[in-house]
Parts: structure tokens; sequence; C-alpha cells
């Protein structure tokens, strides 16, 4: 109950502390807080709390330096200390928390200090030992960059055993382990040698560990051979110094292979070489940002990333500005690796390396999109980041500083080089320094002992029956090599299984990863290639290893269909983190903003770099100088703190005497106060001012520059702490999965994911061919059993430096892999002897070269022999030379560098293809080899030249066509290409059929790295059925370093019969008939389709006539179309030539005919259907238009009655108002007529009366006063008063006499007059007016005026 409550008590403490809510002040507290974590329990959840927060880091530092006696560190450091030691703990965000935790307890050293002399003074009880040397192994292994050393201290107490006499054994343990990491550790300093390690240049160290991976520029110019040792000098050094040796060796020849090549690229790019393909440059850059975050896709706040420059780049991507980005995406997919992300490049001046940096991409090409564009560089570390920033900085920086991207896979190099110098602890190190040695005590594990047992009684068994096989699970038989490979693999720390070509060493491999599956161990399988891995990966599955249990690291392009689910981004996690997780990416998240930011506004400075008073004062206030520069400018300030003022009671700013000095005048207003020993800074000339002002301006920069470098790396670090915390649950998914695959650079690329899962078993694939560095980096420290399968007599590692290699012959044998180095130096192996691949003819060539033990497997004989030619195995001998090809260059080729071709060989190689091809062999079935990559541009350019020869292009369907079994468009379907590859390329693989152009002919017997036996190895041993080589003996047999590898060849082929001039081929129907291929111009002469030269005479499917090819393969015919040309006449008498085939087919003229008919009665048809068609529209628009008229007319018609009606009505009208006007007239008249008949009488009567002249002139007032009394002058007065005009009237008038006429006419008229002005018409009146006269009296004048 008490222990209970105490329990809550401590957790309540542990809680406070953490949470900053109380402090850790003295002893009492730290002995409550160290009980307190340890009364956690989960040891990793707590350090977890501890680390996400600040006051517990505090706690902690404060805690194990409060009390230093010898009684607390025992019952309180210590048990501390052992709880920390928990595993669990180690494992999170891949030992960084643990770090974390351990830098604040030994650094500063109090505690580690007392403690070692507590040790020393053997005041540790015994079961205190284990934790003190823990601690001390921790602190041995933390990387470089922690900066705790206690290597001297731990070194010490190693050296006089007292660890290693411990009572505890698992404090011995740790002692023995202690004992291998200081052998890794040490100085690996050869004792006064005069050109030994370090001193050449400023990136030459003594310890590899300190060398930067990526080169300076004094490296790259040092004229010093570099520091390396032989292999020799490695096995000859003492064997406690030999792991440091070994590993420091390893490691400067891996990189010295990176450092020639990425020479010879750079010397390329600032042009001092020829250049095999043209290395992008770009210039005239101008930094104008820092991207330090990248878009996040999930939206959970910004995704940093490490520190990245954005440069505008004004020289030579001009290009991309002038396409649309339509244009600009299909140019970057064609060329996928245009500034791929991710590729390397050096920042240079002139010809000096300033920097190198990786090319970082954003996702939407936006960048590059930019007017003018932009381009992103990681620089490899802060300092290359800060000189970068100098070198663009500077005047002239636009002209001559360049970032030029070279060809380098340095990706393939950086993870293993930095793997490397982060080794700590390399498991299995004795048996790997020193294979010769004692074996360590491994005998496999206890739940694999009955198995053991199982098969080693199976094995007694087989040897005392001598039998070939025997069966050791369901269906699977082996024999004895393969079974003792079984064994080793389960009861040896390291085994090593040598499988000769098509030994099935896969299959091994799989049964022993079965058996380590099933016994519960975690093993990480490893490859050279992703090709190789796939496969294995998938016979894992075949084996049973169940999916779920498997993954594989890696990109998801380089995996297959049935890899694709087991890949590390296909698994569903599940994962959840604590809380105490996401406190602690919550607060690395803050870190890593701050950090941003500040990194940000330092860079702003940068970009404005001022040198004002401001900023040079605060530098001269610390500068040491003899000079007092600081004081003398400054503006003095009275007894009051004021600042003086000058004349005009103005006061003078701080930077007044920094501005009079630098314009080189005098210190103005305080030139009377200025001390007596600032008078030298005062009395300087100009120019020398202006010379220290240059100084403190670079000065200046350079502290700027140091700042940002500083804060650059501050972040970075953030950055990848929180990396490593988000990757936490990629690391907890490998935990749960039991079988890891990768490749070897994988294996580097993922080590923390690799720990992370802490595989028991490393078995490696092609092991031969994977250079020994890259093994020795997967070696993660769980690791306690090592397999690797592969064979030592193929070809080596590819490394990029022959003069490391081991065919230079130098001793530095860089490319011997770790696999050929411990059967070399006497580690035990066992060999797989029985071969599955090679019929016996060619089988025997191996056997005789390399290995003598080699069997045939059964399945090997009895294989149907090759068509079409004599034997399965066929050298032909040419005396036709070699060319140089000039652009191409070989890696491994000593000294020369241009590649070799042979226009012959390859015209031979083609023709041979064709040949197959005429015999049915599918194009999947052949492969053309060769070792140049020359010749294999060659033999590609004429493959492609030919390729619609039907020979070639439908070779795998020829005879299925000849047949006539499959139609040409069905022949296109599924193509398979045929494979060309180099020789080295081609390790690995296998086929039924190979061609190979040896290419090199020449008098001097020079070929090249022919002369290399795990090359012919390799090559004789690809083919299953057939091998067919094309070369010039002479040149082989005459090679002075290649002679004694190929003369025993010849000598084989010879006495077995396989040299031959040509190729030998017979014909298939005829067996007699043979020939001798030897020019490329034979294969036309003597067997043009695939036989010989006869006719091939077989009746055709039409029974009439015979095959007109010549001899050829296909025998069967039945199906085969005949092609021989009929003449035949048809019914309709036409004449015609027709293929055979074709003659059922109806005439081709009647078929024309035909058509011809129809074509005109369908154009007939055509004619009438539209005039029947127009005809109707014109009778319907004519019936229509009908319609309408008469409508029309109809409507006109009333219209006219209207109008007609209404111009009668009208009529009538004005008839009406005439008459009414007529009458009215007429009343008006006959009161005229009244009154002058009554002027008239009155006249007469006055006239009688003879009147008065008073009379005369009242008359003379009235208008009828003076009416006329005669015809002519009442006319007149008509004429005048009434407007009346007629000129027959007048005639009448001026006639003299006939007064009664002229009366009678006057009066017709007046009648006429009215009836006219009435209106009323006079047709029915009738005015006559007989002329009675005598002759002469004037009637026909009067009637000839009667006219009106
Ligand atoms: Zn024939
Ligand atoms: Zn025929
Ligand atoms: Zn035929
Ligand atoms: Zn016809």
């Amino acid at each position: 109950m008490a222990s209970n409550i105490r329990q809550t008590r401590l957790k309540a403490v542990f809680k406070a502390i953490v949470f900053g809510e109380r402090q850790v002040n003295n002893s009492h507290d730290a002995q409550l807080f160290l009980e307190a974590v340890r009364s956690q329990e989960l040891p990793s959840a707590c350090v977890e709390m501890i680390v996400s927060h600040p006051p517990g880091l505090d706690a902690v530092r404060n805690s194990v330096r409060s009390n230093l006696s010898e009684t607390f560190i025992v019952s309180h450091t210590l048990p501390f200390l052992e709880y920390l030691s928990d595993p669990g703990i180690k494992s999170l965000a891949d030992g960084e928390l643990l770090a974390q935790l351990l830098v604040v307890i030994a650094n500063p050293p109090t505690l580690w200090k007392a403690l070692v002399n507590l040790f020393n003074g053997h005041q540790l009880p015994p079961d205190r030992v284990h934790p003190f040397a823990w601690l001390a192994l921790e602190l041995l292994s933390l990387p470089q960059k922690a900066e705790v050393d206690v290597l001297e201290e731990v070194q010490a107490i190693i050296q006089d055993k007292s660890l290693l006499k411990s009572e505890d054994h698992a404090a011995r343990e740790l002692g023995y382990r202690i004992e291998k990491v200081l052998q890794l550790r040490s100085s690996s300093k050869p004792s006064m040698q005069p050109n030994g390690p370090g001193g050449r240049h400023d990136n030459d160290s003594d310890t590899f560990r300190k060398i930067a991976i990526y080169p300076t520029t004094d490296e790259f110019l040092s004229t010093q051979q570099p520091f390396y040792r032989t292999a020799f000098e490695v096995t000859e050094s003492p064997v406690e110094k030999r792991p440091a040796i070994h590993l420091d060796n390893q490691f400067r020849l891996l990189r010295e292979d990176m450092l020639a090549e990425l020479r010879e690229d750079l010397q390329v790019a600032m042009d001092v070489k020829k250049a095999k393909q043209s290395l992008l440059t770009i210039g005239k850059l101008q930094p104008v940002a820092l991207s330090l975050t990248e878009i996040n896709l999930s939206g959970k706040g910004p995704r940093y990333k490490p520190c990245t420059l954005l440069l505008r780049c004004y020289h030579g991507l001009g290009f991309l500005n002038k396409m649309t980005p339509e244009k600009l995406n299909k140019y970057l997919k064609d060329n996928p690796r245009f500034l791929k992300h991710q590729s390397f490049g050096a920042l240079t001046r002139g010809k000096e390396v300033i920097a190198f940096a990786f090319i970082d991409r954003d996702r939407n090409n936006e960048l590059l999109r930019q007017t003018p564009p932009a381009v992103c560089l990681q620089f490899t570390d802060p300092s290359s980041f800060k000189r970068a920033l100098l070198a663009l900085k500077l005047p002239n920086a636009q002209d001559v500083v360049q970032f030029k991207l070279v060809d380098t896979p340095v990706f393939a190099y950086e993870p293993v080089l930095a793997g490397l110098q982060a080794i700590a602890e390399l498991p299995l190190q004795d048996l790997l320094i020193n294979p010769s040695g004692t074996s360590s005590a491994f005998v496999g594990l206890p739940q694999l002992q009955p198995l053991v047992s199982a098969l080693q009684s199976a094995r007694s068994k087989m040897v005392t029956e001598k039998a070939e096989a025997v069966c050791i699970g369901k269906s699977i038989t082996v024999d004895l090599a393969q079974l003792d490979s079984i064994l080793h693999a389960l009861t040896k720390p390291i085994t090593l299984i040598q499988g000769p070509p098509g030994t099935g060493k896969s299959f091994i491999g799989a049964q022993i990863a079965r058996y380590l599956h099933k016994a519960g161990q975690r093993i990480l399988v490893l490859s050279y290639t992703n090709h190789a891995l796939d496969q294995f990966l998938e016979d894992l599955l075949n084996v049973g290893i169940p999916q779920h249990d498997l993954v594989r690291l890696g990109a998801k392009a380089k995996s297959t269909l049935r890899t694709v689910p087991l890949l590390l981004s296909e698994q569903k996690g599940g994962y959840r983190r604590t809380s105490d997780a996401w406190t602690m990416i919550d607060l690395l998240r803050q870190k890593a903003a701050s950090s941003a930011q500040e990194l940000q506004k330092a860079f702003r400075t940068y970009g404005k770099a001022h040198t004002g008073w401001a900023e040079v004062s605060e530098f001269l206030e610390f500068l040491d100088h003899p000079l007092p520069f600081y004081k003398a400018l400054l503006v003095p300030t009275d007894s009051n703190g004021w600042k003086h003022t000058g004349k005009k009671g103005k006061q003078a700013g701080p930077d007044y005497l920094f501005q009079r000095w630098v314009k080189g005048e005098d210190a103005g207003i305080f030139k009377k106060q200025i001390s007596e020993n600032s008078h030298a800074v005062w009395k300087m000339p100009r120019p020398e001012r202006q010379s220290h002002l240059d100084r403190w301006a670079e000065e200046l920069n350079e502290e700027r520059l140091e700042t940002i470098e500083e804060l650059a790396r501050q972040y970075n670090e953030v950055q990848s702490k929180l990396d490593a915390q988000f990757s936490d649950a990629d690391a907890n998914t490998m935990r749960q999965k039991k079988v890891i695959g990768c490749t070897t650079t994988g294996a580097a690329k993922y080590s923390s994911l690799i720990r992370a899962a802490a595989p028991d078993v490393i078995l490696v694939e092609e092991a031969g061919e994977i250079l020994e560095s890259h093994v020795l980096t997967a070696l993660a420290p769980s690791v306690k059993q090592l397999i690797l399968i592969g064979d030592h007599k193929q070809l080596r590692p590819k490394i990029n430096n022959y003069s490391l290699s081991v065919e230079k012959g130098d001793g530095y044998d860089l490319n011997r892999s770790l696999f050929e180095r411990l059967i070399m130096q006497g580690a035990p192996h066992t060999t797989l002897q029985k071969q599955h691949r090679m019929v016996p003819e060619i089988s025997i060539i191996p056997r005789v070269l390399t290995y003598p033990d080699l069997l045939d497997g059964p399945k090997t004989s009895d294989r149907p022999r090759i068509r079409g030619l004599q034997d399965h195995v066929v050298f032909i001998n040419h005396g036709k030379l070699e060319d140089t090809d000039k652009v191409l260059r070989e890696r491994h080729e000593p000294g020369v560098k241009e590649s070799k071709k042979n226009t012959f060989e390859a015209t031979m190689v083609l023709e041979c293809i064709k040949f197959f091809g005429q015999q049915g062999y599918s194009a999947d079935k052949l492969v053309i080899l060769t070792p140049y990559l020359g010749q294999l541009r060659v033999i590609q350019d004429l493959l492609r030249e030919n390729q619609h020869d039907p020979a070639l292009s439908e070779m795998d369907k020829l005879e299925l066509l000849r047949a006539g079994l499959l139609s040409k468009a069905a022949a296109k379907v599924d193509e398979k290409p045929l494979r060309v590859s180099t020789i080295d390329n081609y390790q690995g693989e296998e086929n039924d059929i190979v061609i190979a152009s040896l290419t090199r002919s020449n008098e001097s017997g020079d070929i090249g790295f022919m002369s290399a036996p795990e090359r012919l190895n390799v090559l004789v041993t690809r083919a299953r059925n057939c091998l067919v080589l094309i070369g010039n003996m002479g040149t082989f047999m005459s090679s002075k370093k290649g002679g004694p590898t190929w003369r025993p060849f010849f000598e084989l082929m010879k006495s077995h019969n396989h040299l031959y001039d040509g190729l030998p081929v017979r014909c298939e129907k005829h067996p007699e008939k043979t020939a001798l291929l030897k020019e490329p111009i034979d294969f036309m002469k003597f067997c043009p389709d695939g036989g010989c030269t006869e006719p091939c005479d077989v009746l055709l499917k039409c029974g009439m006539h015979k095959c007109k090819s010549r001899c050829h393969r296909v025998i069967d015919h039945s199906q085969a179309p005949c092609h021989e040309i009929l003449v035949k006449t048809c019914e309709r008498n036409h004449k015609l030539k027709v293929s055979c085939d074709r003659q059922n087919d109806n005439c081709r003229d009647c078929i024309r005919e035909d058509k011809e008919q129809e074509r005109r009665i369908k154009r007939d048809l055509q004619l009438e259907e539209d005039r029947v068609r127009k005809e109707e529209a014109y009778v319907k628009e004519l019936q229509e238009m009908d319609d309408e008229l008469d409508h029309q007319r109809r409507r006109n018609k009333y219209l006219s009655d209207e109008q007609i009606r209404e111009q009668t009505l009208e009529q009538r009208r004005q008839e009406l108002a005439a008459l009414k006007d007529a009458e009215i007239r007429a009343q008006e008249q006959v009161k005229q007529r009244d009154e002058i008949t009554r002027r008239v009488a009155e006249k007469a009567k006055r006239r009688a009366k003879q009147t008065t002249s008073v009379e005369r002139e009242a008359d003379s007032q009235n208008p009828l006063g003076d009416l006329p009394d005669t015809a002519e002058g009442e006319w007149s007065y008509l004429k005048e008063f009434d407007g009346a005009s007629s000129k027959p009237m007048d005639a009448l008038m001026s006639m003299i006499g006939l007064e009664e006429v002229k009366q009678k006419f006057l009066d017709i008229k007046s009648k006429v007059d009215t009836a006219v002005r009435q209106g009323i018409s006079l047709s029915k009146e009738r005015y006559s007016c007989s002329m009675l006269g005598n002759p002469g009296t004037g009637k026909s004048s009067t009637a000839s005026h009667l006219v009106f």
C-alpha cells in the first residue's frame, strides 16, 4: 500500500518537473527526480517525454551533476543510467533521442570524469559496472558532430583489462564490444610514414571519419598522390589495428573512385578535356531567395526541406523562355535527364571549384517557366553554402561564376561513404577482418537444432550410400553441395556459397531464407541490381514466405508486378504516434520555424550588405587594431550624455565623424576634442582610409556570411531531426517485417530504416558483384549472421577508376568483393556443382577453364539440336580488322579510352540473326553480346537499318507467316525486341542462343579488357543451347596479357572441332547439303531462305504448283498460299494474270465492269430521282403561285369595283352640286340680264331724252352704266369683266356687220359657259345656228371661227 502511494507521488513529481512546474535545485530534488524517472514503466515513452519537454532535459542535466559523491552515484545515478540502457530507447528516431540525452549527460564531462575515477578506484560495486560500461560504449559510438570525446579514458580502461575482468558477465560482454569499437575508432595513422595520411590539403586527415565526402578546391588542385593502402598492407597490419585500417582504406579507395570520375567530369565541364557528351553549364547567376519549405500536399503546415538557394539564371536556360508552356512540358518530358532533380554539379569560378550542390526541382517546373528561369541549389554542407554566397557576391561574379552539371553518380557513393564513416560497431568484425582466424562460437539457433540434426543425418546417409540427391522437404531435392551449403548457412556466422553459372544460387538462397524465417529470424536480403532483387523476392514468395512478412525498399518504378505490393510505400501503417512524439514534432516545428525565420532575415542582410556607421561602429568596437578607430570616429558626448551641437545649434548625427573621415575631411566641429592617440586616425590620407574601409566591409561581409552559415547549420539540423521523427512511421512498419529486400545502394540510403528493422541475418545475392564497402555499411549492429552467395570467378564489382582495380595489378583491389576476399583469405566456403543451364558441348568450356568440378544436371543433355547449324558451339575465325570509336569511351579499359568496333563482325552478326530467324527461333530466344559499347552501337544501328527486313522484323513469326498460319497484322502484336548487351551487363542472365562479337582484331595482339578470365567465363556461360562467337583468333592468342586466358580456350575449341572460318550451316531438309558461310554475302548465296540453294519444290495448297522459295525449313506447306501467276480467261472473255491462291477469286475486270455498271445505274437512278423530285417541287410551287394569283386578282377586282362605285357616287355628287350651282348662276344671269335689259331700256330712254351731264356723271359711277349696246361691245365687256376669252369670238366680233349672228353666238356661249360652270353635260344640247346670208357675206368665215 505504502509503495503504491510512493509510486503515485513519484509520478506526480515526474510530471511536475518535466512540465516545468517544479525545478531540480538540490541533491534531494535530483534524487527524487531520478527515482521518479525509474518509476516510469516504459523507458522509451519516458525518454520521449523528457526529450520533448525542455524542462525535462534541464532536470536531467541538473540531476546527474547535483551530487557527485560515491554514495549518490552508486545508489541513484548509475541505476538511472541502467534504466536508460533499455534497447527500446535507442530504437527511438534511429537513436536520435538517446543521443540528445547522452549529450546532456556527458557534456560537460563532470559526471563522466567522476564515474571514470570511481571505476578506476575500484569503487563501483560489481552490479554497477554494467551501466558505466554501457555509458562508455554509447558515448564512444556517438557521431563526431556530438563533440563528446571519451576516447582516451575508455582506451585506458580497456588497456588495463579491468573491464574485461569484471565479475558481471553483461559488463564483460560490453567490454568486448568496446574493445572492437576501439579497434575501429583508433587512428589508422601508420607509425611515422613519410607519405602517410593527412597534411596534403585542407581535406586530408589521418582519420577517415574527418574527411569531407565532397572534395575541396585545394584537394582538386593537389598534385600529390592521395593516401591509400594496398590490400597487402592492410592484411599485413597488426591484427588489433586492422579493423580500423581496413575501414579507413575502404573509405579512401571508394572515395577515390568517385573523385576520379568527378575530376574527369569537371575537366570536361571546364573544357580542359574533350567531352563524351556536352554537359549543361548555367551562368550569370543571381541569388534571390532561400527556399526552406515544400508545398505540403496534406495541408498540415509547412514541410521543411534542407536549406536551398534560389538563383535566377540569366545564361544557359534562356531557350526555355522561348517555349510555350506545353512545349516546355514536352521538352522536359522528352529530356528527363535535363536538370534532373538531385542531379549533381559544381559551382565554379574560372578553374576553381567553389562548392558542390544538388539541383532541387520543384514539382510543377514553375521555376523553369519564369523569365529568366530560376534553379534551386542544395549545397552539400553549410560551409559550401557560405562559400557559394561569397563567390556570388563578388563584383565580377556574374561573369565568372557558373554552375556546371557533372555526370558522376555521387548518389551511389555518398550514402555508402557516409555509412562507412558512421560505423561505430562492426558485427562479425573478427571474421570479416581475419577470416582465416579462429571462428567464433556461433552454432546456430536452438530452434533450428532439430532441423540441423535431421539434415546432418540425411547428409551422412547420402555419403555412405553415395546417393545423388536427397529429399529434404515437400518436393525439394538437393545434392550434396546444396545440402552442405544449407547446413553452413544454418550453423556458421559467415556463410560463403559459390555458385558457378546455372547452379541455382537463388534456389539455395530461397531455401535458406525459408528455414531462417521459420526460425523467427529477421533477414535483410541484398542484391546488386533491382532485377535480381525482384527475382529473388519472387522466389521467396514462391517458397512460401507470406507476403505480409516481406518489405521491399526502393522506388516503385524499379519493381515488378509481384513485388509492387511489397514496397514500403504500399504498406498500410495504422501507426499512431504517442502524444509525446507529437509534442516533440511540434517543438521541432517551432524550432524549425524560428530558425527558418532567422535564416531568412540573415539572408536579407546578405542581399543588402550595407556598410553604414551603424554596422561599422559595431564592428570597430570589437576590432583588435593598434589604431583606436572606434574611439576616434565616435561622436563625443558631453557629461550629460548629450551630443555636441554644431555652430548653428544643430545636433551632430552619430555618423558625423565617420562621414567626414570617409570623405577625407578633418574632424570638423570636434577638431579640438580629438584626443592625442586618435590623431593618427585623422591624419591618415584618403586612400589609406579607403583601404581600411574596404577591408572592414569585407570582414563585415565575411561575418554576415558566417552567421548565415551557422544559421543554416542549425536549421538543417532541426530539419533533419524533424525528418527523422516523421520517418518513425516507416521505421515502425519495418519493425513488423521479417524479410527486408533492397539493393546495396538502397541499403546505404535507407540505413536508418534498416537499423530500425534490426535484421539478424544479412543474405547477399550476387555477392561477387558487390563492393565490400556496400556490404560493410549494410551490417547493422543487430546482425549476427552473414550469408554471401555469389561467384568470384565471374566479373567483379564495377568501379570507375581502373588504377584501383585488381586487373591493373597495383594491389589496391577496390573491386575485389568481400566474397572474393574472404575466400582468398582462406574462409571456408561451399561450391555448388551441378549446373542446369548449358548443354554439355557448352558446359565443357567453363569446366576446363574455370570450374573443374562442374557437373551437368539431368536436363542439360538430350536437348534438340540447333536447326540449320552443324554445331552447338561455333567459333567463326576471321581476319578483318577492328576500328576505333572515338566518341564512346570504356571505363575498365586500361589506358585506352576509346571504344572499339568491327563492322565485319557486326554484319556477320546481323546475318546470323536473320538465319536463326529463318530457322524459326524467336527474338526472345536470342541475345547478342559484345564487350564494347562501340560495337554495341554499330550492331544496334544495323538492326535498326534492317528493321523492315522480314527476316528481322517478323523473325518470331516468319515461319508462321510463311505457312499462312498467322496474318501480318497479328504478327505485329506483342513483338519482343531483340536484346543486344555488353557482356558485363549480361552477367546473371542466360538465353537459348548467344551470338557474340569479340570485336578486337589487330596485328598487335591488343585485346584490352578482354584479357580478364572472368569476362571470358561470363561470355561462355550465358548460352543454354547454342554459342556462336565471331572473332580474330590470332589477336586473342597473341595477346601478352590475355594469352594465358584465351589459349586454353582455343585449344579446347580446336580439339572439339568448334573452330570454323564461317558459320557451318546445313540444310534441315537435305542434311547432306552443308555450307560454310564466311562472308555476309554467303548467306544470300548459299541459303537465301535458310535452307540450301535447292528449290523447295514442295506442292503447295493448290495442289498444282510447287513452292518457289529456295529450300527452307518449313515442310508443311498445306496452308501455304501459292503465289504462282496464272493467265486465265473469264466468262466474259477477259484475259488476266492472277496468283494461284487467288484464281478462284472473281475476275478483276469483271468486277471492274460490274462496278462500272453498277455505278452507271446508280448514277441514272440518281438522276431520275433528282428529276422527279424537282418536278414535284415545281408542281407544288406552281399550284401555290396560282392560288396566290387568284386570290390577288379577286382582291384587285373587289378593290376596283369599290373604286368605281366610289367614283360614280362622287360624280353624282359633283353633278348634283354643279346642277345646284348652275341653278344659282342661272338665276343670277337672269337677274343680270334683266338689269342689262332694264339699263338698255333706260339708256335708250336717256338717249332719247338727251341726257344731262349730271346724269352722265351719275352714270359713269355705275359699273353697268356704260354697257355696250352692240354685240361687239358686249363681248368686250364679257372679256373685260367676266374673264371670257375666245379667239374665234374675237375674230367673229371683228367682222363687220352680222350683228345678229354675233349676238346669237354670244348667247350660245353664255349658255355653254353656264353649263360648263355647272358641270352639265352639253352633249345632249344642240347649239345650232343657221347662217343665212348672201354669198360672200362671210358665212364660211364665220363658221370657220366657230370652234371654241
Ligand atoms: Zn535443302
Ligand atoms: Zn498453285
Ligand atoms: Zn517451300
Ligand atoms: Zn472477266
